[in-house]
């Protein structure tokens, strides 16, 4: 899939600093060097992967990372809020027209993914009760031509064509009044792409471009291509003022060298991303969610948000201080579950937590059962308040006295009590991300 390489090479050297109550200046410069490695490998471009190891290493420092508690954490957070940065920072619109209609002018290298592009992107408007008309002014590439009149056919989308004899300035041209005419306030070009870039190829768009005064003209680039598709960016937009980028084939092997690094090369930002082949996979391109993506860290920042909203802040804290201090107890154990569930459906909370999000949804019929957890409180429920804060007192008899009490077996006792201890390390790093001292301030 997308990024894997690079998202398990960074949780590697996240990993290591996790592991690690504190660190040193030499354990950050290590980390850094490592980042480094991961992106470059990542190809992303040179110059892009300095900037940001030098930015992240300058903060990491000044922060006193060394100091802080969970200086793992504070890295992870300083890396996705500079990958957050280096995709543009915040979503990025779509431009419109002061008198409609909008024009968008789509541009690309052939099999970039241009038309079918401007058949999501003609769908997406739709789906805001917009009315594109899509022209086809590509009358080189044979298929072209059919292949929009048969995306369009399948949104119900209007087509505009002249066949492949006229010229593609005349098309744009006489596209442009038809929209007008019949009260299309979108109007979506999608020109002809070369194999590589070329003086007439070129020619002829900025003549589009003359004609139609485009509000946005669209670079559509494979992002499978990796640095190839910075550099072309970077061509177009020294003949052809961009006003955004496509990234396409996000749903492949990409390593995320072009996703990472178009925006810094060629100061335009990522306006949509498309995952597919089908026509619903377009999106608009989130430089947040893709950091967070990135680093493979789920949807942990609605997570966050969730949990700052349901979770009482002293209780968190006092939660937090004695999970650390190994004071948590069976006791806390049940509270703990409590304040969980009401974050919500346990398997939501754990579709959103680092790592597990994406493994869970390819199974349909993995669910958090909850009957099984509601036997988990019966068996802490049956122990007395002294077994509850002093699990080490739980011996057999004990423990044949709870099963029978809450209705279980002894296996499922011992094999909770066996659990007890790891949840414990679990909930301890799942808490210093969620409490007080987490990266909640710094995350948006
Ligand atoms: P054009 O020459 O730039 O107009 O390219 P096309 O629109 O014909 O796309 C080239 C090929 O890439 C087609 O087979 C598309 O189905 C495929 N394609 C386009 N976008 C995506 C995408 O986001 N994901 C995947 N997997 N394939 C895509």
């Amino acid at each position: 899939a997308a990024f894997e390489g690079l998202t398990s090479r960074l949780q590697n050297v996240f990993g290591k600093l996790r592991g690690k109550g504190k660190v040193s200046e030499d354990d950050v410069n290590e980390a850094m060097r490592e980042v480094r490695l991961a992106l470059l490998e990542a190809d992303v471009n040179f110059k892009v992967v300095k900037d940001f190891v030098a930015k992240v290493k300058e903060r990491a420092l000044g922060q006193e990372v060394v100091k802080s508690f969970t200086p793992g954490m504070v890295i992870i957070d300083l890396v996705n809020k500079e990958l957050t940065e280096l995709m543009g920072g915040t979503t990025s619109k779509l431009a419109k027209a002061n008198k409609p209609p909008t024009v968008i002018m789509m541009a690309g290298l052939q099999g970039a993914g241009k038309t079918t592009t401007s058949g999501k992107l003609a769908r997406l408007l739709q789906k805001s009760n917009h009315k594109p008309l899509l022209v086809a002014a590509d009358i080189y590439r044979p298929a072209a031509i059919k292949q929009l009149q048969v995306l369009g056919e399948q949104i119900q989308a209007p087509v505009f064509s002249l066949g492949d004899q006229t010229s593609p300035v005349e098309i744009a041209r006489q596209a442009l009044a038809q929209a007008k005419a019949n009260g299309n306030d979108y109007v979506i070009i999608d020109t002809a792409g070369r194999l590589h870039i070329d003086e007439a190829l070129m020619e002829e768009l900025k003549q589009i471009h003359e004609v139609t005064k485009p509000d946005e003209v669209l670079l559509v680039v494979d992002a499978m291509t990796g640095q190839d598709a910075v550099n072309v960016a970077q061509s177009f937009d020294e003949q052809l003022e961009l006003t955004g980028v496509v990234l396409t084939k996000l749903d492949g092997d990409t390593r995320g060298g072009a996703a990472l690094s178009v925006k810094a090369v060629t100061g335009r930002p990522i306006k949509f991303a498309a995952m597919g082949e089908k026509i619903d996979s377009l999106e608009p391109f989130h430089p947040d969610r893709m950091a967070s993506r990135i680093l493979g860290m789920g949807d942990m920042l609605s997570l966050i948000e969730k949990a700052q909203a349901g979770i009482d802040a002293d209780q968190a804290a006092e939660m937090e201080r004695k999970m650390r201090t190994a004071e948590f107890t069976f006791e806390d154990f049940l509270e703990q579950m409590a304040q969980v569930r009401k974050l919500g459906p346990l398997d939501q909370i754990f579709d959103m937590l680092p790592g597990m999000g994406g493994k869970m949804k390819g199974l349909k019929d993995v669910k958090v059962d909850e009957k099984q957890i509601n036997r988990v409180e019966a068996i802490v429920r049956s122990m007395t308040t002294e077994e509850k804060r002093k699990p080490e007192l739980l011996n057999h008899n004990r423990r044949k006295r709870i099963a029978a009490g809450s209705g279980t077996s002894v296996a499922e006792v011992n094999r909770l009590i066996k659990q007890f201890d790891d949840m414990r390390k679990m909930m301890k790093q799942f808490s210093s991300m969620m409490g007080p001292k987490g990266p909640k301030g710094g995350m948006k």
